[in-house]
């Protein structure tokens, strides 16, 4: 199985760290950021493959930093990781660009981290491995993945904030095989962000700023009453936190209910959302907060679908922001995110980038799979006017409207 054969998910979970086990994982994250920051300062302008990396640093990581030899591969991994982003934007002949390690995260894998069924997980250090009780939310979210056999810990990333430890801990689950869309079906594309929460390949826009803005708020809320640290601002700080979350549920219910009934008006079979494990590395301002909220309205939208006979899927959203719908280019630079403006190098299309993407998404759900076999017939991405198929052949909506559903 190759990594696109998985769904993957993350769960934050607090760490309940005994003190002198916090010694031995700070002590971990410096040597961590130690370690990728000498190979990368060894990689910049020379490689940028895990491979290379990896053949190029590791005796230097085993040699100069405490790190084990599974956390100085890991390391030379995150290095290479952290080049070919600056190569892609663009930044590889600038040696201001060079990648800084100074965020308080380590990387672990399957061989570093054990997840134990008494909701406790080992960790390796530099030291002894440490072992501590895993702190569940009250909505035991991530029961479902720790509860759950078709789960199973994948990569996952210890980060260090306001004097607590989280994990972000990874699960994999191999994906359910999908039924192909018939032959003549037609997908939705859907992608997922931060300014725009969702954008249709149908060019529905479901704007993302109240919800982060609200969230924001409310973070900033939370610093200044975990300061005063009474019983009334615990008391304010719950409410705040429920009304918060609940504000933020009735909208992603909205948007989850207007994507099925936009796929439902364009008679589309399936709704298809880039992986949102992803979302994380991907998107430069997605964190906790909009990994939960692409979970919920994945989560929201399959519901409803399910009742409307709809499939909704998740396709490798890979270069789904870079490639040019028109001519097929992809590069990195047709792309700018800080203008949200997409525009192809190669033949000068424009549009808004998150658009550009959701047709990306479904037209990867199309390629996908038998249907991209010769011959196999073909299927369609939703479009505002019409539908499309990867190849460009275009049935405007007026025409679609008299072909009867099968
Ligand atoms: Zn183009």
């Amino acid at each position: 199985m190759t990594e696109s054969d998985y769904c993957k998910r993350t769960a934050v979970t607090r760490l309940a760290v005994e003190p002198r086990d916090r010694e031995r994982l700070l002590a971990m994250v410096r040597e961590w950021k130690r370690g990728c920051q000498i190979a990368v300062n060894s990689a910049w302008g020379r490689c940028h493959t895990r491979n290379e990396v990896q053949q190029l640093a590791y005796d230097e990581l085993r040699e100069r930093t405490d790190l084990g030899s599974q956390h100085a591969v890991l390391a030379t991994h995150r290095a290479a990781e952290a080049v070919k982003g600056a190569i892609d934007r663009g930044q590889a002949d600038d040696p201001g660009a060079k990648p800084e390690f100074t965020a308080p995260t380590v990387v672990y894998d399957t061989r570093t981290m054990t997840v134990f069924d008494d909701r406790t997980v080992s960790l390796t250090t530099t030291d002894e491995r440490v072992r501590c009780d895993l702190v569940t939310a009250e909505d035991g979210y991530q029961s479902r993945y720790l509860d759950d056999d078709r789960w199973e810990p994948a990569k996952s990333a210890l980060h260090y904030r306001d004097g607590e430890f989280d994990l972000h801990l990874g699960f994999r689950a191999s994906r359910p095989a999908v039924d192909p869309p018939g032959e003549d079906a037609t997908v939705l594309g859907v992608d997922l962000g931060v300014e725009n929460l969702a954008v249709t390949s149908t060019a529905e826009f479901f704007p993302g700023g109240e919800l982060a803005h609200r969230h924001r708020e409310f973070v900033d809320r939370r610093a200044s009453l975990r300061a005063t640290d009474t019983r009334s601002a615990r008391r304010t700080l719950r409410r705040t936190g429920d009304r918060t979350d609940r504000h933020a549920r009735d909208y992603l219910h909205r948007v989850a209910g207007s994507i099925v009934d936009e796929a439902e008006r364009h008679r589309c079979e399936v709704v298809a959302f880039g992986e949102l494990g992803d979302a994380h590395d991907r998107l430069q301002d997605a964190g906790e907060f909009h990994e939960w909220a692409f979970e919920r309205l994945y989560e929201f939208v399959s519901y409803r679908a399910a009742e409307r006979g709809i499939t909704v899927v998740q396709v490798n959203p890979e270069y789904t922001g870079q490639r040019c719908t028109a001519c097929g280019f992809t590069h990195p630079q047709n792309r700018d995110l800080d203008r949200n403006h997409f525009e192809c190098l190669k033949c000068g299309n424009e549009a808004n980038d998150d658009y550009n993407a959701a047709k990306n998404v479904a037209f990867r759900c199309v390629r996908r799979g038998p249907l991209s076999s010769p011959g196999v017939g073909a299927a369609y991405c939703a479009l505002s006017s019409g539908r499309v198929t990867p190849d460009g052949d275009f049935v405007p909506n007026a025409e679609l409207s008299e072909v009867p559903k099968t």
